[in-house]
Order: structure tokens, then C-alpha cells, then sequence
């Protein structure tokens, strides 16, 4: 059975790196009929708090990733909080102790310094090479009798090679002259994070470990625990870095990070999601868009991509557009509703010209707070405009004027009629007959009179504005202020 786990340490908010990470894990849970196990890794007692954690909690519940055991649903294989297994490790660290696996220590820290130093002096790898490797068992005895404060090493093998396969590395090998007899338990009594990790994934039947890159070189300490308690070791599968554009680290300069930053700017889930999956994994094929479903159908570790993967905002922002022209509209016209209820804009929420507005923009929008200007600049914009900015307008050299004042004399001469009223074909035929009266087709006509109409460039279909302008009818807070 495939038991993959999310490991958070609870010292800040989700970033997308955690996401990525705990998303990927989620979807080969459900793509192979396995469980998510969440576990909190806050062995660090200064940094970790409780409020991270129910942030961190929040924010995997909004993009989606259930868990199937860990705090909130609990499980079989609880605690599932590091804080709350001391004696769990307590118990492995006795069971290595008295299998000769691993030893007290009794070096301070100036001795451990000047072996450091006397290392480094000799050109060797600082490792411990302290004397309690070898002690006697009187001699251990003895310092206990007389309550030395000590630490517990583990008994690394000397200059063994491990070999391990990693699902998206290929083979990583490792020596264990790297890591020496590293310490499993401080002096005092707190374990070190690598032994709660190899024993936590282990007590919990983790199947498959996918992690991020830069816990690769932890997994050596891990599997020599594995090893030393008979324990077989679980796939690895360690996933790339998310870099930013300019190939650097992703970091707070390059504005939002955290999952939570990104909720608040408005993105949907869902877009979250299909973004996140894409940060190196794709199914082979040129699709682009995809449901939680259709991931979860498709996800596999062999299309985990070894290279680093790039964290594109503009293209996040485009899925964002996708994802939200594909949201039925009981689902999108309250998120645009309570924008523009929030924004003041609007008098009364259900009504036809709500709807036409939400239909309207939808196929505009990248985000739903863009929804906001979107309206203001349909409902707003002042014909008398055209004329002042009608220069500035770069595409209109070919005598836009004369079509924008033939637009809006037409207008206040109340010769749109229909067209104004929101009638599809009267406002086809009034283009029609300026277009003959004026000797213009395609973009020469439709340029200027969409400018002149709407004050912008691009946006949605003209007739379509006109036929939304009026069905307004009391719908807007203070249409006064916006015409
Ligand atoms: N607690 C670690 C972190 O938050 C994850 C460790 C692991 O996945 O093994 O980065």
C-alpha cells in the first residue's frame, strides 16, 4: 500500500515550495488508492508555533489536499506532532544503546571545538573523534554515576558506501565518513531532527518519502538509522528546486511566496493547484489546464522532471483566467458579487444586469478583484472623453475623430435607439449604415467606434456593453458618479 507523507516544520506560513510538495505527495496518494499521513515536524520547540501550524493547516485545506491521518482527523499511527513522541524516540534511541548501535557522549563543547579545529588543522572531514566511541564500560558507568550531561551518538559504519535510488535522482551514492557518529539525542534530552524523521516515516509505514531537493543529503543519517533498527527503507523521491525567472533561488524579493499571500490577491484554488502541479511535472502531453480530478488521474513520479522548475507569476495569472472563464456561473457571480458589493458599486445584487455584467467580464478577468475596475470602466466612461484623449491614441491616425464624432452626435441625437436599448440587431444595423456613411469596414470603423463607445482599446463585444449599459436600472450604487 503506498503511504506518503507531507512534513511541514510549523515555524511560518506555507510557501509554494511546501505546497508543491505536499501537492504531489496528495496526488500519488490518490492516483495509486494510497493515504496522506500529515505530520508536524516541531521538534524545533524556539521556532515552532501552534499558530503556523493551523496556518499551515488552512492553507492545504483551501488549495484542496485532504489528508487521510494527522492532526484534526488523527489515525492509527499518532501522535502525529514530533513534540508529542519524545518518548517514542526516547524508546529507539535505549533500543540502539543497548544493541551497541549508539553510545553516550560525554564531550563538552570546548573539547568538541578543538577536535573541530585539530581536524581542520589536519585537512579531515569534522567529524566525531571524540574518545566515547570506545569507552570502557566502567568508564561510562562511572560519568552516569555522577550525572554528566550527555548526548547520544549513533555508530555510523566507517567508510561504507550507501547506495541509494532515488525515484527522479536515479542512483545517489553516499559515504559514511561524511556524517561520522552523529548525534540521535542532545544532552538535553531532545532528539535530533534526521533520527525522529527516520523513525517517524518508518513507525508510520511510509511507503514512498517525496520531498524537496535540499533534503537529499539528510537522507543518508536516515537510512543508517533505518538500517540499524531492521527497518526497510522507503522509495525516495526527491523534487526539484522552484526557481524564480531570473534562475535564482525564489525568495520574498520576488513578491509573493506563501500560499496565503496568494489567496489573498485573489487567485482561485483550483488555478493554485494546476499551476503548482506544473512546477516539475507535466503528463507528456501539451495540456496545460487541468482539474484537481484530472491530476489526481494522471499524476505519476516517473513525469517528476529532474531539472528545476521556474515560478512564472504571469503565467499563474493566466491559469487563474482559465480557471475562472471555466467556473459555472453560480459560482462565479458571488465571488464578483461580493467584490463589487464590498467596492460600493452595487445597489442591488440579483438582477438581469448583474448577471449580463458577470458574463460579460468573465472572459476578461485574470483575477476576480479585477472584476471591480472592469465594471467601473464599462459603467463610467464619459463619451465627451473620446474627444479629449482621441489624439493621444496611437492606431488612430486615419481620422478617427471623424468616426468618433459621428458616434457620439449620433448618440446624443438619440439615433442609437435600439442600439442603445440593447437590442443586438439595431445596433448591427446602425453600424452598418455608419459604416456606409463614413466609407469604412473591419478595424477602421470598428476601432474608432469602440473607442469612442467604451473609451478603451480591447474589452468586451460593443454591442454587448451597450446592451448592458441598458438593462442598468437602479442596479448601481450611484450611477451618478460613475457616468
Ligand atoms: N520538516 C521538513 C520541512 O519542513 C520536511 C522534512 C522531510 O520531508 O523529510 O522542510
Amino acid at each position: 500500500e503506498v503511504r506518503v507523507r507531507f512534513a511541514p516544520s510549523p515555524t511560518g506560513y506555507l510557501h509554494v515550495g511546501g505546497a508543491r510538495t505536499a501537492l504531489f505527495n496528495y496526488l500519488y496518494a490518490k492516483n495509486t488508492g494510497g493515504k496522506l499521513v500529515l505530520r508536524i515536524e516541531d521538534t524545533d520547540q524556539a521556532r515552532s508555533t501552534r499558530e503556523s501550524e493551523n496556518a499551515v493547516l488552512e492553507d492545504l485545506t483551501w488549495l484542496g489536499i485532504q489528508w487521510d491521518e494527522g492532526p484534526v482527523v488523527g489515525g492509527e499511527h499518532g501522535p502525529y506532532r514530533q513534540s508529542e513522541r519524545r518518548e517514542v524516540y526516547k524508546q529507539y534511541v535505549d533500543e540502539l544503546v543497548a544493541r551497541g548501535l549508539a553510545y553516550p557522549c560525554f564531550c563538552t563543547d570546548e573539547e568538541l571545538e578543538a577536535q573541530k579545529r585539530d581536524a581542520e588543522a589536519k585537512g579531515l572531514p569534522p567529524i566525531y573523534r571524540g574518545r566515547w566511541a570506545r569507552a570502557s564500560a566502567e568508564e561510562v558507568a562511572d560519568m552516569m554515576a555522577k550525572g554528566t550531561p550527555h548526548c547520544y551518538r549513533f555508530r555510523a559504519p566507517a567508510n561504507q558506501e550507501v547506495l541509494v535510488e532515488d525515484a527522479i535522482r536515479g542512483d545517489v551514492r553516499f559515504n559514511t565518513s561524511a556524517v561520522g557518529d552523529f548525534v540521535v539525542m542532545r544532552s538535553n534530552g531532545l532528539p535530533v531532527y534526521n533520527f525522529c524523521v527516520a523513525v517517524d516515516d518508518a513507525l508510520m509505514r511510509i511507503s514512498h518519502v517525496i520531498r524537496a531537493e535540499e533534503h537529499l543529503p539528510n537522507t543518508l543519517r536516515q537510512v543508517l538509522i533505518y538500517q540499524a533498527l531492521g527497518w526497510s527503507t522507503p522509495t525516495f523521491a526527491h523534487v526539484s528546486l522552484i526557481l524564480a525567472p531570473d534562475k535564482s533561488k525564489l525568495s520574498k524579493r520576488h513578491g509573493a511566496t506563501s500560499v496565503g499571500e496568494f489567496r489573498e490577491q485573489g487567485f482561485l484554488p483550483d488555478a493554485m493547484v494546476n499551476f503548482l502541479s506544473l512546477l516539475g511535472w507535466n503528463d507528456g502531453t501539451e495540456q496545460e489546464i487541468y482539474t484537481i480530478e484530472d491530476l489526481q488521474e494522471k499524476f505519476s513520479l516517473d513525469r517528476i522532471t529532474k531539472s528545476p522548475a521556474v515560478f512564472d507569476k504571469t503565467k499563474l495569472a493566466w491559469m487563474n483566467g482559465q480557471h475562472l472563464r471555466a467556473l459555472p456561473s453560480e459560482q462565479l457571480l458571488p465571488r464578483l458579487v461580493r467584490g463589487w458589493k464590498e467596492a460600493g458599486l452595487l445597489a442591488r445584487e440579483d438582477s438581469a444586469f448583474v448577471s449580463a455584467s458577470a458574463a460579460l467580464v468573465q472572459n476578461s478577468l485574470e483575477l476576480v478583484v479585477d472584476a471591480e475596475p472592469e465594471l467601473r470602466r464599462l459603467l463610467a466612461y464619459p463619451l465627451a472623453d473620446t474627444l479629449a484623449s482621441a489624439g493621444a491614441a496611437p492606431v488612430l491616425e486615419d481620422n478617427f475623430l471623424e468616426v468618433a464624432n459621428a458616434v457620439v452626435a449620433a448618440w446624443d441625437a438619440g439615433e442609437l435607439g435600439g442600439a442603445a436599448a440593447g437590442e443586438p440587431d439595431a445596433f448591427k444595423a446602425w453600424v452598418k449604415a455608419l459604416g456606409k456613411a463614413q466609407k469604412r469596414k473591419g478595424k477602421r470603423l470598428f476601432m474608432p467606434l469602440r473607442i469612442a463607445l467604451t473609451g478603451a482599446m480591447a474589452g468586451p463585444d460593443v454591442g454587448e456593453i451597450l446592451a448592458l449599459l441598458a438593462l442598468e436600472d437602479g442596479d448601481v450604487a450611484d450611477r451618478g458618479a460613475y457616468v
